[in-house]
């Protein structure tokens, strides 16, 4: 038989398999000697120059490709997979999560239905989730790119749990549907409330206390003024481990509430939910398993490879009245590929979708959830050594609490704003390290989240003394 003369194959497969081994060890190279290359290295204008070319008619081959991957692309990443990366909330990635990655690719799977092993492996992964979280059997889940989306689909289910079917031909109509968070909610909750059709006027943003947790007297006040305004309130989105610096919301009491108010209660847990997997952390989530649904990221401190946001219904069925759509060419069948009842496209609104089960299945099977939840407790121990070294310090001061991963301070005295803001860039300019910036009460702080597994408490030290003396030299 030969072969289509369209074919995109490899002409040669022995020269392919020999490029595509050398491209593995390279990335295996890569992630073997993390610690000496800068965290961050800026893609050089030459290099942005060299990349802008128009997309290619004639080819170059797969050899010229992947020589233009190692020279122009692979050095000028994010750097997040490197110990000395603290910004944002990112995850640091595993080697056997990349291979995973590769062999997902490799088999190529659309995982948005069909009757396959790629639906069987995301079944699992929810049912290994409903179980970690105390959810029921009925519970379903669905892989989404990230928590915004996630957040976005808890907002839809509750909305639909609350106006019933109406509301998928009908729209919300004159209904005035509201909904609570923190005012340190991640804002891809106002986004949700915005793409919802419920406008962010609708999301009440209520005061937190001084630990960062949604006061729960204000909480109470707003729902009862609304109601007495001929509102509707409909969903309660608590926080698990807030962006800034990582509160947890009172779980448990917002259940109680939830539960007299007749209120869905979504969990945005992006990376405090799955401290679930660590035995000292868990008791601080405590009443999430009461959520309705939950949201988080596998990609966050499950150190999946980027992406695999992932969203937790408690009512399996709610999920699917609210995403699932009759269509004539997904008919499903008594045998064969279109066999199968619940197929993830009913889940939610993507229809072809990658194989981001394999991804988590690979990573939990290679390291366990107990190393997982320990490298999490790793991370918080070695926040707590630089909010002490903090403390103790002239040059800096914290400003939030540290009851996580993650670390806000500031510069000491004057301009401290200003200062903290030219502190990190110099730290990313250099390669030294990469903490980021974000507003605590208005004002400019340094934030170091802590989330990667490779992170030691001599990097916390490393990168204490290397701020400190930048401290100095920013004085004068
Ligand atoms: C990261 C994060 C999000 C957004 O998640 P993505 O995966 O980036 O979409 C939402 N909420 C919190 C608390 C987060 O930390």
């Amino acid at each position: 038989m030969t072969e289509s003369p369209h074919s995109l194959d490899p002409e040669d497969w022995e020269a392919f398999r020999a490029l595509s081994h050398q491209a593995l060890d390279a990335m295996i190279d890569d992630l073997a000697s993390l610690r000496q290359r800068p965290v961050w290295v800026e893609t050089p204008e030459e290099i942005r120059r060299r990349l802008n070319v128009p997309a290619p008619r004639e080819k170059i081959g797969f050899s010229a490709a992947l020589g233009e991957f190692y020279q122009s692309i692979q050095p000028y990443v994010v750097g997040n997979r490197h110990p000395a990366f603290f910004g944002w909330a990112h995850g640091a990635g595993t080697p056997a999560g990349m291979v995973a990655e590769m062999l997902a690719a490799g088999l190529n799977a659309n995982c948005g239905g069909r009757n396959h092993v790629g639906i069987e492996l995301e079944r699992r992964v929810a049912a290994w989730m409903a179980q970690a979280f105390s959810f029921p059997a009925k519970a379903s889940g669905l892989f989404v790119g990230g928590t915004s989306l996630a957040n976005f689909l808890g907002v839809l289910i509750a909305r639909h749990a609350c106006l019933g079917e109406s509301v998928r031909r009908d729209g919300v109509g004159g209904e005035k549907l509201r909904a609570y968070a923190s005012t340190q909610a991640h804002g891809c909750v106002a986004q949700a409330m915005d793409m919802a059709g419920l406008g962010t006027e609708a999301l009440r943003k209520i005061a937190c206390d001084a630990q960062g947790r949604i006061d729960m007297a204000a909480l109470k006040a707003q729902v009862v003024a609304d109601r007495a305004a001929g509102e509707k309130p409909f969903l309660i989105v608590a926080s698990a481990g807030t962006v800034n610096f990582g509160a947890i919301d009172p779980l448990a009491l917002l259940a109680d509430f939830a539960g007299e108010q007749q209120l869905w209660l979504h969990v945005d847990g992006a990376f405090g939910a799955l401290a679930v997997f660590s035995d000292k952390l868990k008791p601080l989530l405590a009443g999430i398993e009461r959520a309705d649904s939950i949201a988080f990221d596998f990609h966050k401190w499950g150190h999946v490879p980027y992406d695999a946001g992932f969203i937790l219904v408690r009512d399996g069925e709610a999920q699917r009245r609210t995403f699932a759509a009759p269509a004539s060419y997904l008919t499903r069948a008594e045998a064969g590929l279109a066999k199968g009842e619940i197929w993830p496209c009913d889940l939610g609104p993507d229809l072809s979708r990658g194989f981001r089960a394999l991804k988590v299945w690979m990573t939990l099977q290679t390291c366990g959830t107990r190393a997982l939840g320990e490298a999490m407790e790793a991370n918080c121990a070695a926040a707590r050594r630089l909010a002490a070294l903090i403390e103790a310090s002239r040059d800096f001061h914290l400003v939030a609490p540290v009851p996580l991963n993650i670390v806000c301070f500031s510069l000491s005295g004057e301009n401290g704003d200003a200062a903290n803001r030219r502190l990190v860039e110099t730290l990313h300019v250099r390669g030294l390290a990469a903490p980021s910036i974000t507003l605590i009460d208005g004002r400019a702080a340094i934030r170091c989240a802590i989330f990667n597994h490779r992170t030691t408490m001599d990097d916390i030290d490393i990168f204490f003394a290397q701020a400190s003396e930048l401290a100095t030299e920013l004085r004068n």
